[in-house]
C-alpha cells in the first residue's frame, strides 16, 4: 500500500527519537544493507539496465561514477562512525571549574532528501548514507527524470527499510513542493540554483536548516606554462563523461593565447583516441552517454544555434542527432558575453573557448559569473597557481585534473553562494545531518560567588 506524505512525516516524527537512540553498530548495519543490495550480481545488472535506459550509461561508468562512489563512502562511514559519533571534549575556561564541556552530535531528526537526475543513484544514495548513519528518518525524493533509476532505488529501499524509518517518494515538481510543506528538521537538495532558492524559501518557512548542492559555470584555466597534451586529454574526458552532464565538468575554457591552437589540436585528437578509434563515428562509441531527455537536447541545441548565430566559430564536433538523443563533444571559438552559452550553465558536452593575453583577463572574465562550484586551474607555475585561486572564490579546486573534486571523502564537497551552501562527503557531510549540541555538566564547584547580594564580593571573573 502506497503511504501519502503527511502519513510518512508523520510516522517518521514518532518513530524519530527510536532512531536517535540507535548504536553505531545499529546505523552501520543499516548502511551495510544498501552495501549488500548493490554487491549481489542480479541488483547490479539490473541497475545496469535501469542506467542505460536513463542515460546509456556504459557499465564502467556505472561502476566508477554511481555505485563505486557510493561504496567508498560507505567504507569510509565505517571507519569512523565510531569516531565522529563520539562526545567531542572541548577544553574548560578558569571561571567553569568543576565542570566539563563537550560536543555531542546527535541527530537532526527527519530530513529531505531531493536529488537530480544526472547521477541518478550516487546522488541519492551518498546523502542517504550519511543522514541515517547520523541517525536520521528520511525521506528521499528522487528525479523524476531520470524514472528508471528512481524506480530502482524505491524498489531497493522499499525491500531494505520500514517507510518509517526511510522512505522514498516519486513524483515531479508537484510531489516535491508537496513535500516542502512539510517541516523536515533539515533539506539536503541537490540540483540547480534556480530550484535551490525555491527549496531555501520553502525551509525558510519552518527555519529547517538546508544543505544546498547546486552547480553553476566552473571555469577551467590553462595557463601558458601547462602540459597541453596531458592537459587536453583529461579535459576531452572530463567534458565527455555522463556527456558532459556533471555539476563539476568544466563549463568553458580560458586558455593563455599562445597555447590555443596546440589546444584545439591535441583537444581533437583526445576525442577520437578515447570515442573513435574504430573511425565509426563518437555517436557508436558504447562509452559514450546520451542527453537525458528531449528538453535538454533542445536546450543544448538552442544554446549551440545562439552561439553560432552571435558569432561563434565551430572548432570541432558538432554533430546533434535528436532521435537518438546524441551530441558529439563540441568545442566553439569566438565566444561573447552576451552569448546564451556564457549566461547559463551548459550541463552538457559543449565546451566554449576563451583566450587572455594578461593573466588580469582571468579574473574579470570569471568575476561576471557568480561563485562556481570548482575552478580548475592547469599549470606548472606554483606563483600562477596561487594567483588565480586568490582571486577567483569558487567551492573547490582541482589542479592539472579536473572531475576529481568529488572523490575524496576527507575533503568537504559543495560550493559557495550561487553553487552551494553547505558541504557533502565524509566528516562534512555528517555534520549537515547531525546538531551540534554543546554540553555542560558540573562536576563539582558551583557558581555561588557570583550570586546575589553583590557588596562586598570581588569579581574575579
Ligand atoms: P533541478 O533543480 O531541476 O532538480 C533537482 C530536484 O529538484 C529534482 O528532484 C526535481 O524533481 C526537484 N525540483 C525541480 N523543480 C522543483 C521545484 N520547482 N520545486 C521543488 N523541487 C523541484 O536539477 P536537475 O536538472 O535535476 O540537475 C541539474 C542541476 O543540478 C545542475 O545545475 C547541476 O549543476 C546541479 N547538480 C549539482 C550537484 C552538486 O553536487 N553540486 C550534483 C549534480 C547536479
Amino acid at each position: 500500500m502506497e503511504q501519502d506524505i503527511q502519513t510518512i512525516f508523520r510516522s517518521q516524527k514518532e518513530n524519530s527519537s527510536r532512531l536517535a537512540q540507535m548504536s553505531v553498530k545499529e546505523r552501520l548495519e543499516r548502511v551495510e544493507r544498501i552495501d549488500n543490495y548493490l554487491k549481489d550480481e542480479n541488483n547490479l545488472s539490473k541497475l545496469y539496465n535501469a542506467l542505460y535506459n536513463d542515460l546509456r550509461k556504459p557499465e564502467v561508468e556505472v561502476i566508477a561514477t554511481e555505485v563505486g562512489i557510493v561504496q567508498t563512502q560507505i567504507s569510509h562511514l565505517k571507519k569512523n562512525l565510531n569516531k565522529w559519533d563520539r562526545d567531542h571534549r572541548v577544553s574548560t575556561p578558569l571561571p567553569l571549574l568543576g565542570t566539563r564541556s563537550y560536543i555531542r552530535y546527535e541527530p537532526k531528526g527527519v530530513v529531505l532528501i531531493l536529488s537530480p537526475w544526472n547521477f541518478p543513484l550516487n546522488l541519492s544514495l551518498v546523502p542517504l548514507v550519511y543522514a541515517i548513519a547520523a541517525g536520521n528518518a528520511v525521506v528521499l525524493k528522487p528525479s523524476e527524470i531520470s524514472s528508471h533509476t528512481s524506480a530502482y532505488i524505491k524498489k531497493m529501499i522499499g525491500e531494505l527499510f520500514r517507510w518509517d524509518e526511510v522512505a522514498v517518494v516519486e513524483g515531479d515538481v508537484s510531489v516535491a513542493t508537496r513535500l516542502l510543506e512539510m517541516p523536515f528538521n533539515h533539506i539536503f537538495f541537490t540540483g540547480s540554483p534556480r530550484v535551490g532558492k525555491i527549496v531555501m524559501g520553502k525551509a525558510a518557512e519552518h527555519l529547517s536548516s538546508v544543505t544546498l548542492e547546486l552547480g553553476g559555470k566552473s571555469p577551467a584555466i590553462i595557463d601558458e606554462t601547462a602540459n597541453i597534451q596531458q592537459i587536453a586529454r583529461r579535459l576531452a574526458w572530463a567534458k565527455s563523461v555522463n556527456c558532459g552532464q556533471t555539476c563539476v565538468t568544466p563549463d568553458y575554457v580560458i586558455i593563455h593565447e599562445s597555447k590555443k591552437r596546440e589546444f584545439i589540436k591535441e583537444f581533437r585528437s583526445a576525442i577520437t583516441e578515447l570515442y573513435n578509434r574504430s573511425g565509426s563515428g563518437t555517436e557508436n562509441s558504447p562509452d559514450y552517454c546520451r542527453i537525458i531527455s528531449k528538453y535538454h537536447f533542445m536546450r543544448l541545441n538552442s544554446l549551440y544555434k545562439d552561439a553560432l548565430e552571435k558569432g561563434a566559430s565551430l572548432l570541432t564536433g558538432g554533430y546533434f542527432e535528436e532521435d537518438d538523443l546524441f551530441i558529439s563533444p563540441t568545442l566553439l571559438d569566438g565566444i561573447s558575453e552576451e552569448m546564451s552559452i556564457m549566461q547559463e550553465e551548459i550541463f552538457g558536452p559543449l565546451l566554449p573557448v576563451l583566450t587572455y593575453h594578461d593573466r588580469l583577463e582571468v579574473s574579470e572574465i570569471i568575476s561576471r559569473h557568480p561563485n562556481p562550484l570548482m575552478l580548475y586551474i592547469a599549470s606548472r607555475e606554483k606563483k600562477n597557481i596561487r594567483y588565480f585561486m586568490d582571486g577567483n572564490p569558487a567551492g573547490g579546486t582541482v589542479i592539472n585534473d579536473y572531475m576529481l573534486g568529488y572523490s575524496n571523502p576527507n575533503l568537504p564537497f559543495g560550493g559557495v553562494n550561487n553553487s552551494g551552501i553547505g558541504k557533502s562527503l565524509g566528516f562534512h557531510c555528517f555534520m549537515e545531518f547531525s546538531n551540534k549540541r554543546s554540553v555542560i555538566h558540573r562536576k563539582w564547584g558551583s557558581l555561588d560567588m557570583i550570586y546575589p547580594p553583590y557588596n562586598s564580593r570581588v569579581l574575579w571573573l
